[in-house]
């Protein structure tokens, strides 16, 4: 991917490659890792001192991830940094999960993020994540992908006997807790004379002969116990790879495109910075981070001390470490938190202004607040770092909108870029629109991610003077 030599074809291919391959935040971890290591980032636990031009990566626990390319300017006059999220909503394995109840062999469930819970019924599940056994081994699941593998699924009621559901609003008719993936079933051994033998003990459904059955596979396979699971996390994602969407092949339908659209759009930025050997101005930064849909808490989270501790890790090998110093570093940085907005859907017209939505194929998208009922929870970008980058954008021919996400008190959401803000930087929302977004299948536009992509690597060598 030159820059003068941009294959769109090839940057698409590449973004299909990283949702097949990162569908939980462990998995994106490793990938962004990998390449980054291929193009020279090395992992700063390696590396004693830094200077201009050199590149490293810092990461927690295999789910967060900051890339630094260091500028020649003094890292205290601030970085241009990239922020996006690679958790998605998805439904976590409980830690006691396996149950067997009338023949039927469940994995129970707890949904992570904010989903609509009908529609992950009757779809094709996958299995990825870790079970970490007492011994400190840790066994890599990922099942249901593989065409040979099989797949898991949420059973949903037949019509025929549905009208007692079909009367429910679509918030209760399936609920969190009934959202239980079939893992296996078994019929009951027939006696000689076809009939079920009711008296043998073995053959009494709290025997629990399949989830037994379950277990040993399980135990061949992966050599897990059952209890195991509580020192596991298993993430059920939809099965399948990302398709093309529509005759002209214009948008793509995928799981996760919230956030990895934005996140594969700033790291492929990031890496293809590096094109040209000329060192930035100013420090450029690529930070992935964890549990945006749940808040960004925990240590993996943006509201968590673990960006500002690899920024404090960076100015300490730059031999000129202070408090001070990192403040300074984190005060005067330029931000684009790289997330997602939903795109004016034209079937639900009445939830947006249209004046002010976003449009699928319409270019990245700049939300200058987001939150809810007055703009609660949203940090509010200031209106002269947004024309610094409407400038860029225009000099570099990158379409943009101007959006927020739906009408006054209709709804709302939130994303990193208050996080980021309190450390005194100028913070802006601009990311990828997206349809359905928190669906299974998330639909995005080609176009879009081109012009994210051009954007994210524009605003990198963003700089005053
Ligand atoms: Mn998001
Ligand atoms: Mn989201």
């Amino acid at each position: 991917m030159e820059q003068n030599e941009f294959n769109e074809d090839e940057f698409i291919n590449k973004y299909k490659s990283f949702l097949t391959n990162g569908k939980t935040e462990r998995e994106c971890c490793s990938l962004i890792v990998k390449t980054a290591e291929k193009y020279g980032f090395r992992n700063i636990n390696d590396v004693k001192e830094l200077k201009a031009g050199d590149k490293v990566y810092v990461e927690k626990w295999n789910k967060a991830v900051a890339l630094f390319r260091i500028g020649s300017d003094d890292i205290q006059t601030g970085m241009n940094i990239l922020g996006a999220h690679i958790d998605s909503p998805r439904l976590d394995v409980k830690q006691n999960p396996l149950y067997e109840k009338d023949f039927v062999v469940y994995m129970n469930t707890h949904y992570y993020g904010g989903i609509k819970k009908y529609q992950w019924v009757t779809l094709p599940l996958a299995i990825h994540g870790v079970v970490c056994k007492k011994d400190g081994t840790i066994v890599h699941v990922c099942v249901g992908e593989d065409p040979a593998d099989p797949v898991f699924c949420i059973s949903d009621i037949l019509p025929h006997l549905a009208q007692k559901q079909m009367k429910e609003t679509a918030a209760d008719f399936i609920t969190g807790e009934s959202l239980d993936v079939i893992t296996g079933s078994r019929i009951p051994p027939q006696s000689d004379d076809g009939e079920n033998e009711k008296t043998d003990e073995n053959k009494k459904p709290e025997a629990d002969l399949a989830k037994k059955n379950i277990l040993t596979l399980l135990k061949d396979k992966y050599n897990i116990e059952e209890k195991d699971f509580g020192s596991a996390e298993l993430e059920i994602v939809p099965a399948g790879t990302p398709r093309d969407l529509g005759f002209d092949r214009s948008m793509i339908l995928a799981y996760g495109q919230d956030d990895r659209s934005c996140a594969y759009a700033s790291f492929a930025a990031m890496i293809d910075s590096n094109d040209n050997d000329i060192v930035p101005q100013r420090t450029q930064v690529c930070v992935c981070v964890d549990k945006e849909e749940i808040g960004s808490v925990g240590a993996t989270g943006m509201a968590s001390h673990f960006f500002e501790n690899a920024v404090a890790e960076v100015v300490a090998r730059l031999g000129a470490y202070s408090d001070l110093t990192v403040r300074r570093a984190l005060n005067n940085s330029y931000m684009l938190s790289s997330d997602v907005n939903a795109a004016y859907d034209p079937q639900n017209g009445d939830l947006y202004d249209r004046e002010n939505a976003s449009f699928m194929g319409g270019g990245i998208v700049f939300n200058k607040y987001t939150g809810s009922r007055g703009k609660s929870g949203a940090s509010d970008a200031s209106p002269e770092f947004i024309a610094m980058l409407r400038n860029t954008l225009d000099n570099a021919k990158v379409r943009y909108q101007m959006a927020e996400l739906g009408k006054v008190d209709q709804g709302g959401g939130g994303t990193i870029a208050y996080l980021a803000a309190k450390y005194g930087m100028f913070v802006l929302d601009a990311g990828v629109s997206v349809l359905s977004m928190h669906a299974p299948w998330e639909i995005t536009a080609k176009a879009d991610m081109i012009e994210a992509y051009k954007a994210y690597k524009a605003f990198l060598t963003m700089h005053n003077s």
